[in-house]
C-alpha cells in the first residue's frame, strides 16, 4: 500500500518533519525520560516558551498537558463554573461540551444556531448567573468559525465573565488576544500534525483564581488534574502524572519547525489554500459549500455538501492515494470535510481539487 495524503479533519496529515522528529526523539532516549528529571523540567520549559511565542500568549498564563480537548471541557467547566456556563453551540463539538457540563451537575444555559449557521456576537446578551461563557471556535462538525474579534469583543462588553474556548481544529490559525481569553484548549492531531493523545490548556491567572476560590467554598475542582495542581506543578515544569513525554518532546520539535516558517507565513498560507477551496466548490456546478455565510467559514475544516455523493468521491480519491473525511453524524452521506492544516501542501490541495 502506497502513502496516503489525508485531507481528513483529524486526526490528519502529520507534519512533514515527524518522521525524522521520531527518530530523533529514540535515539536521544526521549521515551525513557524520568517525568521527574531535569530533562523533562526543561522539554516542558523549552516548549511553554516555544508555544507562547508562536501563539503570542501573556508570559502569566499557564500552560497544562492534559489527555486530550475533551478533557479540557471538563476541567474548564470543573475549574471554573459553580453553577451556569452560557454555551454557545453551532454543532456537535459544542454540543458535547454543554453535556459534560449537565453530566458535572452544573446548570448550563445555551444558545444553538441552525445548522451551518453562525452568531453575531456583538448583539448577544449574557444571563446575568452565566459565569463563563464556552465558545466552540471552531466546530468541526458543521464547519462554522466564529471570528476571534468577536469573541475578543464579548469579553469586552461582559469583563466580568470568564471565556474558554475550543480551538481544537483551528489553532494555529486564529489570531487570539489571549488577554481577553480565559481558557483556550486544543488536542495536537489537528492543526499540529501530531500523533493524538495529548491535549493543551492555556490558561489565564483569572481562571486560575476562580479555581482557587471554588476550592476555598468546598466545590470539588476535579482531583489530579485539577486547575489548581496543574498550575503548582507548572510552576516547577512538572505534571501531576506520568505525560505523554514522546508526544511532548515531538510537540515542541514542530513548534521550533512552525517558528522557523513564521506564523504570518503559516496564516497567509491557510488563507491561500482556504480560497482556493471555496472558490472552486462555490462555483462547482453540483456541490457547494455548507456555511452560506463566507463570515462563518471555516478556514481550516471546511465542510462541503456534496449530495449524497461523499462515498462515490472518496473512493475515487483513495484510488489516487487521498484520504477526506466524511460528513458529521448524520450528515456522513452528504458531506465531505477537508482539513486545511499547515501541514497540507498547496499543490496537494491543487491535485486533490483537480480529481473532484
Ligand atoms: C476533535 C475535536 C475535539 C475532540 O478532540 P479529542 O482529541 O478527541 O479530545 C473537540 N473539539 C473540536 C472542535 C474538535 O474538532
Amino acid at each position: 500500500m502506497g502513502k496516503k495524503i489525508y485531507f481528513t479533519v483529524g486526526p490528519s496529515q502529520v507534519y512533514p518533519t515527524i518522521q525524522k522528529h521520531v527518530l530523533k526523539a529514540l535515539k536521544e532516549d526521549v521515551a525513557s525520560l524520568s517525568h521527574r528529571g531535569s530533562g523533562f523540567k526543561q522539554l516542558y520549559k523549552e516548549l511553554t516558551a516555544n508555544l507562547k511565542g508562536l501563539l503570542n500568549i501573556p508570559q502569566d498564563y499557564g500552560v497544562f498537558f492534559v489527555s486530550s480537548a475533551l478533557e479540557g471541557m471538563e476541567r474548564t467547566i470543573l475549574g471554573c463554573v459553580e453553577k451556569t456556563s452560557l454555551h454557545i453551540i453551532t454543532g456537535s463539538f459544542g454540543s458535547s461540551w454543554f453535556k459534560y457540563a449537565s453530566q458535572l451537575n452544573k446548570k448550563p444555559l445555551k444558545i444553538v444556531t441552525n445548522p451551518g449557521e453562525g452568531i453575531d456576537l456583538k448583539t448577544l446578551k449574557v444571563p446575568k448567573e452565566a459565569e463563563m461563557i464556552c465558545i466552540t471556535q471552531n466546530d468541526t462538525s458543521t464547519g462554522v468559525a466564529l471570528p476571534m474579534q468577536d469573541i475578543h469583543n464579548l469579553k469586552l462588553n461582559n469583563p466580568k465573565k470568564l471565556i474558554a474556548i475550543d480551538v481544537v481544529s483551528s489553532v494555529p490559525y486564529p489570531e487570539i488576544d489571549f488577554s481577553k481569553i480565559d481558557i483556550t484548549f486544543f488536542s495536537v492531531q489537528k492543526g499540529f500534525g501530531l500523533p493524538a493523545g495529548l491535549g493543551v490548556m492555556v490558561v489565564s491567572p483569572q481562571a486560575l483564581e476562580k479555581a482557587g476560590a471554588l476550592l476555598r467554598k468546598g466545590i470539588s475542582i476535579g482531583s489530579y488534574h485539577s486547575l489548581i495542581n496543574l498550575s503548582e506543578k507548572f510552576k516547577d515544569f512538572q505534571t501531576p502524572e506520568t505525560p505523554n513525554v514522546l508526544n511532548i518532546y515531538l510537540f515542541n520539535q514542530v513548534l521550533k519547525d512552525m517558528l522557523k516558517i513564521g506564523i504570518k507565513k503559516i496564516r497567509k498560507e491557510t488563507d491561500q489554500k482556504a480560497k482556493l477551496m471555496y472558490d472552486f466548490f462555490e462555483s462547482h456546478k453540483e456541490f457547494e459549500p455548507f456555511v452560506k455565510d463566507p463570515a462563518y467559514r471555516s478556514q481550516t475544516t471546511l465542510v462541503i455538501d456534496v449530495k449524497g455523493r461523499t462515498k462515490q468521491l472518496r473512493e475515487k480519491l483513495a484510488k489516487k492515494g487521498f484520504d477526506i473525511g466524511v460528513g458529521y453524524g448524520e450528515q456522513k452521506e452528504n458531506h465531505i470535510r477537508l482539513g486545511n492544516f499547515p501541514s497540507h501542501k498547496l499543490a496537494d490541495v491543487k491535485k486533490m481539487l483537480s480529481l473532484i
